[in-house]
């Protein structure tokens, strides 16, 4: 793959010199497992430990004034989706062609439609959000978003840690003078002040929160500082963890429609799971889904904030006219757009043919995305090419979305991995920025919206794709830059 060649300069000079390049690793490991900057071992997995989370060693650069546009847009793109998902005309237009060929997407519809039916019972939505941001190269390294993430936004938790570690390796090495340029992060608090706030609305006595999460959790760190979060703030509060086949097992809904564990009232459903078909294995975890959505508790997701989630969505934003329909036609819906790559659709139209001959004509430039989130499900490059080919006639396209492929700065850095060489090479990186927002609101009233926080995850630049989780990407920490 063609990369561009030009660098953003590092936080101190590289590559550094061997022997305390090797001394301060030892130091930012030992840092890391002692603040839970961690996952448990996927290949030898066990609860009685973890092991350090794959991270960059010193802070990457990123420009000042990007970093702070992504941060002062987040309330702006809060409320967007949080309209959007309140579209029910919108977003049925927008996903019907992918409904038809994509049954992941088309079960979490069919229970938004069957809830619609028989009548909302909870008109309140909680949203933690991300929108994730790559610097275009070409174009002055401005900010261009990625995706917008509704459902499961991770490392919210665990980066609130990152720049406490960045800043105790850049002391280690004589630089603390550079601290100034560090942004804090107060993801957690503000993720968990979210939900404690909807937890509040619910206002029913000893209800309880629930986690809804996957069978086996590695990203174990991430979620339970959440639960620590708030039972340090609201030492009141149970928080019950729990994966859908458990939901299914052991809750109910009783004559109110509260959804009943352990005997009391959930207040609040926090998905950390149930965004991929992987984590449906069987009709009991739908029903599970269908059954929280039912009922009273506030769910985060919502399941029409989920849908605005999807990739169809973030294209259909993009067409002309409809971020003007959303958001009037003022200053905020210029910035907007601003963020927005080239995004086409694929369905069977002139629009769709056209897209489909201009990745074919020049494959390297675009990414071609189905209605997926988790990673590791895009298509790129020569992947592209023979896709399209082989489904430029089949309905099957319109599930997909092309996109633009952004061409970010490169980075020299070094990742520090678990069981990786020590000290590691000196890599070309690139970085991605997600800032995270909370929302919480009715179809009528907004009733909180802010922007609280980020996180920065960074990938070897040869990757297509950078998942902390997946093993790919490492965790960052921004190091602003004024250019
Ligand atoms: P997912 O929902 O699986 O996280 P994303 O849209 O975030 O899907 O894509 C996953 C990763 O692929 C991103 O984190 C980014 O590294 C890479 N990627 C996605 N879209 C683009 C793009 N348009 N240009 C360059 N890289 C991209
Ligand atoms: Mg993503």
């Amino acid at each position: 793959m063609k990369m561009s060649q030009a660098r953003l300069a590092s936080c101190i000079p590289v590559p550094m010199d061997q022997k305390a390049l090797v001394g301060v690793i030892e130091k930012a490991k030992d840092w890391a497992l002692m603040h839970g900057v961690g996952m448990r071992d996927k290949k030898h997995f066990t609860k009685d430990s973890i092991q350090i989370a794959p991270f960059v060693l010193l802070p990457s650069p990123f420009p000042r004034t990007e970093f702070t546009k992504a941060v002062e847009l987040q309330q702006v793109l809060n409320e967007l989706m949080h309209k959007v998902a309140h579209d029910e005309e919108f977003l049925e237009t927008t996903l019907q062609n992918a409904l038809q060929v994509d049954e992941f997407t088309a079960s979490l519809y069919d229970i938004w439609v069957t809830v619609r039916k028989e009548g909302i019972v909870q008109s309140v939505s909680l949203g933690l959000f991300r929108s994730d941001y790559l610097m275009q190269e070409p174009d002055n390294n401005k900010i261009k978003q990625v995706e917008f993430n509704t459902v499961a936004a991770s490392f919210g938790a665990i980066s609130s840690n990152l720049p406490a570690m960045s800043r105790y390796v850049l002391r280690q090495l004589g630089h603390g003078d550079l601290i100034k340029n560090m942004p804090e992060n107060k993801a957690l608090s503000g993720l968990c002040g979210g939900i404690t706030e909807a937890y509040d609305l619910f206002g029913v006595p000893g209800a309880v929160i629930l986690f809804v999460v996957e069978e086996v959790s590695y990203n174990i760190c991430d979620q339970r500082f959440h639960e620590f979060q708030i039972s340090e703030t609201r030492p009141e509060i149970v928080i019950y963890r729990r994966t859908l086949n458990e939901i299914y097992e052991e809750s109910a809904l009783n004559d109110k429609k509260q959804l009943i564990l352990e005997g009391k009232p959930v207040a609040v459903v926090y998905y950390r799971s149930g965004y991929e078909p992987a984590q449906y294995p069987s009709s009991r975890e739908w029903d599970a889904r269908l059954r929280v959505e039912r009922s009273t508790a506030i769910k985060c997701p919502s399941i029409q904030y989920q849908l605005a989630g999807t990739k169809k969505v973030q294209q259909a934003l993009a067409a002309p006219g409809v971020l003007e329909k959303f958001m009037g036609g003022g200053a905020s819906t210029g910035r907007v757009r601003d963020i927005f790559t080239g995004l086409y659709s694929l369905d069977f139209d002139d629009g769709g043919e056209r897209a489909v001959e201009m990745a074919l004509a020049d494959a390297e430039r675009f990414v071609l995305k189905p209605q997926r989130e988790g990673g590791g499900n895009n298509l790129y490059g020569a992947d592209v090419r023979e896709a399209l080919l082989r489904m430029r006639h089949s309905r099957e396209r319109a599930a997909y979305i092309l996109m633009e492929r952004i061409l970010p700065p490169l980075v020299s850095g070094y990742v520090v991995r678990p069981g990786g060489p020590v000290p590691p090479p000196l890599c070309d990186l690139v970085s991605e920025l997600g800032i995270f927002g909370v929302i919480i609101g009715t179809k009528e009233k907004i009733l909180c919206n802010r922007q609280v926080g980020h996180m920065l995850r960074t990938k070897l630049a040869d990757a297509n794709e950078g998942g902390v989780a997946a093993g790919l990407g490492a965790l960052d920490s921004p190091y602003l830059l004024d250019l």
